[in-house]
């Protein structure tokens, strides 16, 4: 069984080599080291090991991870990534460097109401392309071909833009679990093709991140432009 730090390095070389194989400079792509039901130990070793970037999917279950790591590693860089509650927007306004997560301008205008006052909070747009039913986000099943979706998402992107508070960096989706790595480029390309409209219609804003593909998938993400990528199973093994 080899280490987590050799599994770390494992998927770093195959982030690398896949953007390589896309013709991209493999520093464009950052990894979300996805660390959710492990104990705060582990995440230690994880970032020990160099992790920069440490991916949650809860916030309270983030909040004592970043009591128990702040102190010896101050540099990690928080993401949360998992589905947020209007209710606990303060603590992740809060907690995290970067909101994967937004899923309706009711809770960016909460998240927006929180951040301190010279600051701002960097987020992403969460959208769901594959109209999977179980998976969160903005609705643009079919992507900027469901003309239909794209005019209602865009008022709402629009509402987003408007928090000065926050700081829209691009969009996230999670795929559908699919057997086929390869079943789930659609997904990729079709959040792809949404940023490039988004980027056309709100050309002021930053459209740059695409955060996409997981353990399995996350070759097929990069050659479709993911500039992040969350990992967990690839570097921990299955999780309970
Ligand atoms: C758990 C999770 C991941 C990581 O998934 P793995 O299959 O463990 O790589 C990525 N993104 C989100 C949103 C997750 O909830």
């Amino acid at each position: 069984m080899s280490s987590i730090a050799e599994r770390l390095d494992a998927v770093r070389a195959r982030i690398a080599q896949a953007a390589r194989q896309a013709g991209r400079d493999p520093a464009e792509v950052t990894l979300v080291t996805v660390t959710k039901t492990h104990a705060a130990a582990l995440v230690a070793e994880v970032v020990s090991a160099g992790a920069a970037d440490v991916g949650e999917n809860r916030v309270q279950e983030a909040q004592a991870k970043i009591n128990a790591l702040v102190e010896l590693h101050p540099c990690v860089r928080w993401h949360l990534i998992g589905h947020l509650q209007r209710n606990k927007a303060r603590a992740a306004a809060e907690l995290f460097d970067l909101v994967h997560s937004v899923d309706s301008l009711r809770l960016a205008e909460a998240l927006a109401r929180h951040v301190a006052p010279d600051q701002r909070l960097p987020i992403l747009l969460q959208v769901n392309v594959s109209g999977e039913a179980s998976k969160e986000g903005f609705d643009l099943q079919g992507g900027v071909a469901n003309r239909a979706a794209l005019a209602a998402l865009l008022p709402a992107v629009e509402g987003v833009l408007a928090c000065p508070s926050l700081e829209v960096r691009g969009l996230m989706t999670v795929a559908p679990m699919v057997p086929n790595p390869e079943a789930a480029r659609p997904t990729f390309r079709a959040l792809r093709e949404l940023r490039d409209e988004l980027a056309r219609r709100f050309p002021t804003a930053t459209w740059a991140e695409l955060s996409m593909g997981m353990s399995d998938d996350f070759a097929v993400a990069i050659s479709e432009g993911a500039t992040i990528v969350r990992v967990g199973r690839a570097i921990f093994g299955e999780r309970e």
